[in-house]
């Protein structure tokens, strides 16, 4: 979905998006259940459902990471069918005040760096992707996360 504001090379380098330590195991992603079902992961992976989400299980290794079950040496498993806050991440779906915007996660050095402007411009032809995965499943929205920057414009448009 950012293919055009984020680059294979840069992940791969990076990666840090799919190991968590305990100060953000809480961002781990949650599948709908049509991603889960899509994803076919029933009976393959350990699992919790917490609300209408199904998490992944992921145990805490020697060095305090939790590892996604779901990556591999050549990256993700679920390919197409990764789930929707995976598909958009670095950036967040997010309640303000007045309705839905977008956020970017400083987390992120590929896309964080990057103005609004771009990241917007970036992400135009999945609008209607981005607007449809939250209409359909609101447990999708994001609360704004003190590490997250609000993209100027973006409550006009999601
Ligand atoms: S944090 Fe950003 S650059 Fe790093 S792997 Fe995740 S999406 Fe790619
Ligand atoms: S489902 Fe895939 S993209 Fe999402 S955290 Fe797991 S390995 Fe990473």
């Amino acid at each position: 979905m950012l293919k055009n504001i984020l680059s294979a090379s840069a992940c791969e380098q990076c990666r840090i998006c799919c190991e968590y330590d305990d100060s953000d195991i809480w961002d781990a992603p949650g599948f709908s259940e049509d991603e889960w079902q899509e994803a076919g992961l029933e009976g393959r992976f350990p699992y919790e459902k917490r609300g209408s989400l199904y998490y992944l299980v992921m145990e805490k290794d020697e060095k305090g990471l939790y590892h996604c079950p779901c990556l591999s040496d050549t990256g993700c498993i679920l390919g197409e069918h990764k789930p929707f806050r995976c598909a958009l991440w670095p950036l967040y779906v997010v309640r303000t005040g007045d309705g839905l915007a977008l956020a970017v996660s400083d987390v992120c050095p590929a896309v964080f760096p990057k103005t609004d402007a771009e990241i917007l411009e970036g992400l135009r032809d999945n609008l209607p992707r981005i607007r449809k995965a939250v209409e359909k499943d609101s447990a999708l929205i994001e609360e704004l996360h003190e590490n997250y920057r609000l993209l100027a414009g973006s409550d006009r448009i999601v």
